[in-house]
């Protein structure tokens, strides 16, 4: 059986990210992907937001590995010319009065977790900035931008590869055993083989799979709450050329409490266009699709005429549609992000990333330096 230091389940840019630090700092590693590429699920079918940080609570992963993530994307980014741009953001206070009041909450939350250059500016300063939006006023966010994805993730597997790391496409992990010293991690190709690694530490980053690979390696997921459920996000993009130009930045609502997505909001993409979404609702885990439902364009138009008010229901099609991995049901209360060594549950080496759902994008090269943090005790 071969030995390895490490194998990471999932080659979604959580996985190629922690796996790109982790080769570099000299450790023999295994990236193991069921798809034939990376990036095939969660990673490839979201915003693309370099989120700021402003609304997770302070002292949570959420916020804390966001808000560094941010720091580091942006120098990545720079450094080795992958698409990105610092667009700035706006969450608007529309013609609801009580959503003002909200405006104030957001900006000492941002702040207490760390978020430079916000502020709140007044309807007359919006009409300067972005004469075509409706806003009473709003909160400005100089540190959100966009991000291409694709890159980002071809960057960290080239990284990876460099570094003597390797990414095993095609393979499916259908077994984990513990070991006395690590674990027998068994996996299958497409063409029904069967190879056994023996590995000291297993990273969990199967995204929406990653509560069966605990489960797999014998946790018991209910009594650690680690069960996902699955909420899915459509998006509609706008088709009228012309109107793409309306808008420079990225203009999203005051969130509403207990929502599971932060509402229907405007993004721009590095092309210039514009999209709406994510919507966010709960769908059965067992039988998903990503179809963007035709249907919804009238709720999307309608949300987003509050603060983008020449837009017009003929301007929508249906883009894309993502899938976010959750660890909180309809209605429940926040949850931050799983990620642990499970030694005190009986599983040394094994970390867990479970429920990395947004900002797990913005976040991940700091997932991946809190990771190393986890594993440098077990194999220094
Ligand atoms: C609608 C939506 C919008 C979002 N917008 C943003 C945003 O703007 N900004 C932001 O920061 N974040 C955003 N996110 C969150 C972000 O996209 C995710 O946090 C991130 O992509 C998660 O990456 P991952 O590597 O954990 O998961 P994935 O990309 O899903 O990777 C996991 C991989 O594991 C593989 N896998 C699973 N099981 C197995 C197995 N048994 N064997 C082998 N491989 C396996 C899968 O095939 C998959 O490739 C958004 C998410 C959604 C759904």
């Amino acid at each position: 059986m071969e030995k390895v230091d490490v194998v990471i389940v999932g080659a979604g840019i959580v996985g190629l990210t922690i796996g790109a630090r982790l080769a570099k700092a000299g450790r023999s590693l295994y990236v193991i992907e069921r798809h034939d590429s990376f990036g095939q699920e969660i990673s490839s079918r979201n915003s693309e937001v370099i989120h700021a940080g402003i609304y997770y609570p302070s002292g949570s992963l959420k916020a804390r590995l966001c808000v560094e993530g941010n720091k580091m994307l942006y120098e990545i980014c720079s450094k080795n010319a992958i698409g990105h741009r610092r667009v700035e953001k706006l969450i608007v206070a529309t013609n609801v009065k009580e959503e003002e009041k909200d405006l104030p909450k957001l900006l000492e939350n941002g702040k207490r977790n760390g978020v430079l250059g916000l502020k709140i500016i007044t309807k007359s300063e919006v009409a300067k900035i972005e004469p075509n939006i409706e806003a009473r006023a709003a909160l400005y966010s100089s540190s959100t931008g966009i991000i291409d994805t694709h890159n980002l993730m071809k960057y960290f597997e080239y990284k990876l590869k460099e570094n003597k790391g390797e990414v095993t496409y095609n393979c499916n992990v259908v077994g984990l055993r513990k070991l006395p010293d690590g674990y027998e991690v068994t996996v299958k190709d497409t063409s029904g083989d069967i190879f056994n690694f023996h590995s000291q530490i297993v990273i969990n980053s199967a995204g929406l799979e990653s509560d069966s690979i605990a489960q797999m390696a014998g946790i018991d997921t209910k009594k650690q709450n680690y069960c996902l459920k699955y909420c899915k996000g459509q998006y509609f993009r706008v088709t009228n050329s012309r109107k793409h130009a309306l808008v420079n930045r990225l203009i999203y609502p005051v969130p509403h409490e207990r929502a599971s997505g932060l509402g229907v909001h405007a993004t721009k993409d590095l092309a210039g266009g514009l999209r709406l979404g994510p919507d966010a609702y709960y769908v059965d885990r067992n039988k998903f699709d990503y179809e963007v439902d035709i249907s919804k364009r009238k709720a999307f138009c309608g949300a987003a005429l509050k603060f983008l008010p020449f837009l017009e229901e003929e301007d929508l099609i249906p883009d894309t549609a993502g899938m976010r991995p959750k660890l909180q049901g309809e209605n429940e209360d926040f949850r931050d992000f799983v990620i642990k060594e499970e030694n005190c549950i009986g599983f040394p080496g094994f970390i867990n990333l479970i429920g990395i759902e947004s900002p797990g994008l913005t976040g991940s090269p700091a997932i991946a330096e809190y990771v190393e943090g986890l594993i440098k005790p077990i194999l220094s």
